[in-house]
């Protein structure tokens, strides 16, 4: 059963090792327990009874070498769980005296070696005393501790001098290191299996409320990501508008011609109308009016504008009090009737203007517009733009409220 144990958590260990996990004293420990299982394997008479040609002195010697290999790995193990309860220079002289009495068993005649483990075992109590001055420190910090291996390591201890009395005939008894050390694995075995139930439960919940937390988690995300591209497409509106009057803006435009442009040249369009519109007079309608009432009137006229156009018609704010339209899907005839239309709409809407220097008394527009296909193109946009405002100023200097178109 020993053995077993030991083996296990050898095994442990390694398979805690492969998949990355630190197992150094875990796997010290395993090699401790199969020492000790061999120990008491080889304690005499149980060896001679398995082994039935194995010679005495070998005997005595392979149970001497485990008691020597299970107290070295018992060291490390306590050496490593704190180095509290083994000073590091304790601990070295033990590995040395340990190495030194392994070395003269292997070599020598039994009652030389035995001789020889009998003084060196009065090193224990150094061992001893350290053990106790550390669990007296553990005790008093108040440090969470095991319990059940404190008190084993307690008892096997005990034994151990219980059976280092009797070898010297001290005491009338019979070897309870045996019966101690089976005990101390039991302990551990119970230890073990409480640790390691309460561990895989611990981790079912905590994997249960991963996923849990993982679906309320891509929910979340979802949520947010649709929020995040509503007010994407809220700011994309917001760059390519004119806050005052809710027409594309100047940014806008330049981007819609340029694309259009392109697609003419391409013959992907048959013909890109761009209509310059300039409201007339409007420095008096500030003047008379007030600002106030002008921006009103610009908003009004794009009202207008967007009313009377094509559902497909582009309309910008150029700037100041400057709008401008591209149109693409008309027949280039169609073009003067709708700019018409356009000029007639905006005197039908009547924004009283009586600060004008003719004797109209309402708010016109003056209207350049340019028009190309791909056999009658522009070099460059900017020509193209030129031209349309080039006919707005033609349109001005006849007298305005009137559409000039390229001929
Ligand atoms: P014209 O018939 O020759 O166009 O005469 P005009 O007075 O309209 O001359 P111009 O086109 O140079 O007018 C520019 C005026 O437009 C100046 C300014 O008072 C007015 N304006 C420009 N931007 C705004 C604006 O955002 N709001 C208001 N209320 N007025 C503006
Ligand atoms: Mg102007
Ligand atoms: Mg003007």
């Amino acid at each position: 059963a020993v053995l077993g144990i030991g083996l296990f958590t050898l095994m442990f260990s390694a398979f805690s090792l492969a998949n990355g996990g630190k197992t150094k004293r875990i796997f010290i420990f395993g090699i401790f327990i199969v020492f000790l299982a061999l120990h008491n394997l080889f304690s005499a008479p149980y060896a001679y009874t398995t082994f039935l040609n194995l010679s005495w002195s070998w005997g005595i010697r392979l149970e001497y070498l485990f008691s020597f290999l299970a107290i070295l790995f018992f060291l490390s193990y306590m050496f490593l769980l704190s180095s509290r309860y083994l000073h590091r220079w304790v601990y070295s002289a033990a590995m040395l005296l340990l190495s030194f009495n392994i070395g003269v068993t292997l070599w020598a005649e039994p009652t030389i070696f035995q001789q020889l483990a009998f003084y060196s075992s009065f090193f224990f109590v150094l061992i001893l005393a350290n053990f106790a001055y550390g669990f007296y420190q553990t005790l008093r910090s108040g440090e969470d501790y095991s319990k059940i291996n404190f008190w084993a390591v307690i008892i096997l201890c005990g034994t151990f001098i219980h059976d280092f009395l009797l070898m010297l005939n001290l005491v009338n008894s019979i070897h309870l290191s045996f019966i101690s050390t089976s005990v101390y694995a039991l302990l551990i075995m119970f230890q073990q299996a409480r640790n390691y139930a309460y561990h895989n439960l611990r981790i079912e919940r905590l994997n249960q409320k991963l996923i849990h937390l993982n679906s309320s988690l891509d929910l979340k995300v979802q949520e947010r990501t649709e929020q995040l591209s509503l007010l994407n497409e809220k700011l994309e509106i917001q760059i390519k508008t004119d806050a005052l009057t809710g027409a594309y803006n100047r940014r806008a435009l330049n981007e819609e011609i340029q694309r259009l442009y392109f697609e003419t040249l391409q013959n992907k369009r048959h013909i890109l109308v761009f209509a310059m519109l300039d409201v007339d007079y409007f420095k008096k309608y500030n003047d008379h009016y007030g600002h106030l009432k002008g921006d009103q009137i610009l908003q009004n006229l794009v009202k207008v504008l967007q009313d009377t156009l094509p559902k497909n018609a582009f309309v910008a704010r150029y700037g100041g009090e400057e709008f401008a339209i591209l149109l693409h899907d008309i027949p280039q005839p169609a073009i003067a009737p709708l700019m018409q239309k356009v000029l007639q709409a905006v005197r039908d809407a009547a924004f009283e203007h009586v600060a004008r220097e003719d004797h109209k008394q309402y708010v016109t527009l003056s209207i350049g517009v340019a028009w190309m296909t791909r056999a009658q193109a522009y070099t460059h946009v900017d020509d193209f733009m030129k031209a349309a405002d080039a006919h707005l100023y033609q349109a001005k200097h006849a007298g305005r409220d009137q559409v000039v178109i390229q001929t």
